[in-house]
């Protein structure tokens, strides 16, 4: 059965569509594609390793360099249709012979009615000349959908007659999604060969696999977490506006359906140490959903093009994996000075530019939590109402705030009692931020472990503030120019007045 991408890429090869450039590192899928659409097609492939080989057999044909190869090939397309498939040749196409030879070929197909030839470049880097930006089409094979993992387990249950309940076989797809055919069968043969057969069990299993894969392909993080909504301490508006979100994402379907939005994400802006990164995970549990990190710096690449390829693989594999939280942290560095005199290059305003737009076009159930510290060199179409849902700004901790985070932190280490007098801590310890009152509490805990004391008294705690230099002694020139910036800005308070 020809499958939907293969559709598309027969589209391609019909609307003239001269060199297709095939991201993937699985030969045998694109072979097979390749069969199914070019039949009746001469086929002559490439191997960067080999040389000419036949395209059915695989057996080497003629030992020759990228340049002989296509010399040789590059008539065929007058007699008869013809596919030439180049394997692997991304660092060939820096060669300005390989790139005459190349846009030969694509202006004979677009502009000579005799002639018939479709060039396929597959690999797993993608690179593109100046040159032949306009003739080459980037091609990328989507993931399996989740009609197609289920094809795709049942074809393998059934190859090896497993039998597997249902409501396994349906958590396992969903589990499934994000990896490319390839990968599924892997994970299954795995699961297969460790107990027999696929059970409930092999959910751990993909899922530790899976996030193997996506850390190789380097782009994207799978953040593990224990955090909860209940470990921040303060910031009550973003937890209440968190929480509503939440009940929207616990029934997606009927949400849509019931023409609500889909929530689209929220940057968070504010002092360190106050709980930002924090929030990004209470998000991904309050909605149990994934968390992936977005390190915009690893996907920059040295070839043109290579990083937006990068940033289009990334963002594909996020929507891949969705229902999920993106978590951008530390966005004003990731996008420094774009478009500005800030030192940020042309690939970072274009990588800048490629997000927007995939901000501001997304209808996927991708949640971005974006988090920053200084905005003040941020592009403002940035902030612009209608990217993210809402900004929040997260201020040091006040008095009450100081209070929650404090008896956070000692009853997760079973050191709160109620001798303990909390309002008086409140006078200590103005201008703390969460790191500090942590750090307050850790102290106090090994002193009073190395002094064999089992309980800890106000005065210990006191002490422990005594001997910690807050943030806004440490920090106070950036601490006022991040209010400064805030002040100019149309932006929520996370924490609510009556907190104070
Ligand atoms: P940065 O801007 O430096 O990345 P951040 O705002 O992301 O800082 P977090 O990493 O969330 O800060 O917080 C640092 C530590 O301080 C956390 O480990 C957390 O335990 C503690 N903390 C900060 N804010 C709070 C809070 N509101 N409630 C409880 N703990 C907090």
């Amino acid at each position: 059965m020809q499958k939907k991408f293969e559709d598309i890429l027969a589209s391609y090869v019909d609307a003239l569509h001269p060199i297709i450039y095939i991201n993937h590192f699985d030969f045998s899928v694109i072979d097979d594609a390749l069969k199914n659409i070019g039949q009746g097609v001469k086929i002559a492939e490439f191997n960067n390793a080999l040389g000419a080989i036949d395209f059915q057999t695989k057996s080497p044909m003629l030992e020759c360099d990228l340049e002989h190869f296509l010399k040789l090939s590059m008539d065929d397309g007058f007699e008869i249709d013809t596919f030439i498939v180049l394997k692997d040749v991304h660092q060939e196409m820096e060669h300005p012979k390989i790139i005459a030879l190349l846009k030969r070929i694509a202006e004979d197909n677009l502009y000579r009615d005799d002639y018939h030839c479709t060039v396929f470049i597959v690999s797993s880097k993608t690179v593109i000349p100046l040159e032949l930006e306009n003739y080459i089409t980037v091609f990328d094979i989507p993931l399996p959908t989740n009609i197609e993992i289920m094809a795709i387990i049942n074809d393998f249950i059934n190859d090896l007659n497993i039998q597997a309940p249902q409501e396994v076989l349906n958590d396992i797809t969903l589990s499934f999604k994000g990896l490319n055919e390839f990968q599924i069968k892997q994970i299954l043969n795995l699961a297969y060969q460790d107990g027999g057969c696929i059970d409930a069990e092999d959910k751990q299993l993909i899922l530790k696999e899976k996030e193997q894969f996506i850390k190789k392909a380097g782009m994207l993080e799978i953040v593990n977490f224990r955090e909860t909504i209940n470990d921040i301490g303060g910031l009550e508006n973003l937890k209440e506006w968190l929480r509503k979100k939440a009940k929207i994402f616990a029934s997606l379907d009927k949400a849509i359906k019931f023409g609500v939005d889909i929530p689209k994400g929220i940057m968070i802006i504010g002092m360190p140490g106050c709980g930002k990164s924090l929030t990004a995970k209470a998000t991904a549990d309050l909605f149990q959903i994934p968390l992936v990190r977005l390190d915009v710096g690893r996907l920059l690449g040295k070839y043109v093009g290579e990083s937006e390829d990068n940033m289009r693989k990334a963002l594909k594999l996020s929507e891949a994996i969705s229902p999920c939280v993106l978590w951008i942290d530390e966005i004003e560095k990731a996008f420094a000075g774009v478009g500005g005199d800030g030192g940020g290059s042309d690939v970072t305003t274009r990588l800048f530019g490629q997000f927007l737009t995939w901000m501001q076009e997304k209808e996927n159930t991708v949640f971005i939590v974006a988090t920053a510290n200084d905005i003040s060199k941020m592009p403002p179409e940035f902030l612009r109402k209608g990217r993210f849902d809402e900004l929040f700004f997260v201020d040091l901790p006040n008095g009450e705030e100081r209070r929650k985070i404090l008896e956070i932190h000692l009853k997760k280490r079973s050191k709160w009692n109620k001798g303990i007098d909390s309002i008086a801590l409140i006078k200590e310890t103005d201008g703390f931020n969460g790191a500090d009152l942590e750090a307050v509490v850790k102290d106090t805990i090994e002193l009073a472990f190395i002094d064999g004391r089992t309980t800890l008294t106000t005065a210990n705690l006191i002490k422990s503030i005594k001997d910690t230099k807050s943030i806004s002694s440490t920090l106070k020139e950036k601490i006022s120019q991040i209010k400064e910036t805030i002040s100019k800005i149309d932006i929520k308070p996370a924490s609510r007045a009556d907190e104070k």
